[in-house]
């Protein structure tokens, strides 16, 4: 029997389940630990509470959690509850799959001034991540501004820009409905610091822009490079760029109609902001694109802002035991091995970056690299106590473990509680989870 310690149980710690089982079929005993009483990670306090449909993975996770030989282990922390040397004389191999749930910090003047979140912290608020769940920004000011070209700044620039009619059928905790109905904001700003040619948006995310109720989007046409260029680029970037191209061609009446505006400023790079207790505004400076790079000209302005959201990336949380990459923010490894039976997968692999879908192959891969050590007998051949071994840990040290059938009380409970026509009402504190799980 091979006993396996999956650490995270979002979408890559779930496929990497998936393979193992695929791979040794009855023969394979996975834990899935989770430092919450509640899976699927990224699904549940990532994807956006509006893109109901990415989240419709979970159920796939859920056939695999469902299996004999896979369990989830919930509301215990690895590094706190249980050491990582202790999972591994427990486990033939442990795989951290803890994604990557801190943010990326800027370094600027004026980066700790009130109302400034970087988008872990601000995407949690909306998605009811116990972690972040009392964040409370304060949307009163007319301006926002989002830092950063990528889907997570698509995703906050939209929540920020719907109305309550438009979050029917979405899972956004009550917490935050109740404070975007009170908000005042009429500008949303994305800055970029290099060029529509260096977006990371992906078409549909940028597309669903122009369909919003109350917000328009802006660009200005002499941001665009001349449209034979658009020719060289990839497909899916040529389309957002064309998204960028009919925002920049929407007639001033169309936009007069919708009351918020959500301009793209690009070839603008944040450099400090400015404030008194209180971001009132960044000052960015202008920039030129050379060789793919953003290079300051020396002209510099402020945009005012009493909301900035710094969506530029995320880093993993280094764990006592497991070497840790400083400067890429994710564990050190080797195409997902770390050292001899200790592997990453997803986000805690790779950085920030890719699809869902991304996290598959890396499951496999995984998977397969533990094959190849257990043959080479790198991992030692003696026999390993898993599950049985960690019960009696975790019965010794009283943790108060949240198995798949409790997390399943949670969910009815959650979804009992749903508004009309939402799926779900999330509990936001780990004690409500808990109480609601026995
Ligand atoms: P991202 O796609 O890597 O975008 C980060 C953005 O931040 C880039 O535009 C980057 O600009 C900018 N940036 C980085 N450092 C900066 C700095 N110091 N100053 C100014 N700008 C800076 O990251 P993300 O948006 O966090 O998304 C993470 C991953 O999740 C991506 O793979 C994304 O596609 C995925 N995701 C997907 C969806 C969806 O499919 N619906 C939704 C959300 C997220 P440079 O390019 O110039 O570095």
């Amino acid at each position: 029997m091979r006993h396996i310690a999956i650490i995270g149980s979002g979408p890559a710690g779930y496929y990497t389940a998936e393979a193992a089982q695929k791979q040794w079929g009855e023969d394979v005993c996975v834990d899935v630990f989770d430092i919450l009483p509640v899976p699927y990670g990224l699904i549940r306090f990532g994807v956006a509470p509006d893109h109901q449909s990415i989240k419709g993975v979970s159920r796939r996770y859920e056939k695999t959690a469902l299996n004999e030989n896979v369990r989830f282990v919930g509301n215990v922390a690895v590094g706190r509850d249980i050491t990582v040397p202790e999972l591994q004389s427990l486990y033939d191999a442990v795989i951290f799959a803890t994604g990557a749930p801190n943010d990326r910090e800027l370094g600027l003047e004026g980066e700790n001034l009130a109302n400034i979140f970087g988008s872990a912290a601000f995407v949690g608020w909306y998605n009811g991540h116990p972690k972040f769940a009392d964040l409370d920004p304060d949307l009163s000011a007319r301006e926002a501004v989002v830092i950063g070209m990528g889907n997570v700044a698509l995703d906050v620039a939209r929540i920020l820009s719907k109305t309550e009619a438009e979050f029917e059928g979405a899972d956004i905790v009550t917490h935050a409905l109740e404070s975007l109905r009170e908000s005042r904001i009429e500008k949303i700003t994305i800055l970029g610091r290099r060029g529509p040619h260096q977006i990371m948006m992906t078409p549909k995310e940028l597309g669903e822009l122009a369909a919003l109720e109350r917000a328009s989007p802006r660009v200005d046409i002499q941001d665009l490079p001349d449209q034979e260029e658009d020719a060289l680029l990839e497909p899916g970037l040529r389309k957002s760029v064309a998204h960028l191209r009919s925002f920049a061609a929407i007639p001033e009446d169309i936009h007069a109609e919708k009351p918020i505006e959500i301009e793209f400023d690009m070839f603008a790079s944040p450099v400090r902001f400015v404030g008194d207790g209180k971001v009132q505004a960044v000052e960015v400076e202008r920039t030129k694109v050379e060789s793919g790079r953003a290079v300051g000209t020396g002209e510099f302005y402020q945009v005012p802002a009493g909301l900035v959201v710094s969506c530029i990336g995320y880093r993993s949380s280094p764990i006592p035991d497991v070497p840790f990459d400083e400067r890429a923010g994710r564990f050190a490894n080797d195409a997902g091995r770390i050292l001899p039976g200790m592997y990453c997968v997803g986000w805690a692999r790779r950085g920030p970056s890719g699809t869902i879908g991304t996290n598959r192959p890396d499951g496999y891969d995984v998977v397969e690299k533990i094959v190849e050590d257990l043959e080479s007998g790198v991992l030692g051949r003696k026999g390993k106590s898993g599950r049985a071994g960690f019960d009696a840990l975790a019965e010794e040290r009283k943790l108060d473990v949240v198995t798949f059938r409790d997390w399943k009380k949670i969910e009815e409970a959650e979804e009992q509680a749903a508004r009309e026509g939402a799926p779900r009402e999330k509990f936001v504190d780990i004690e409500a989870m808990i109480r609601a799980s026995r």
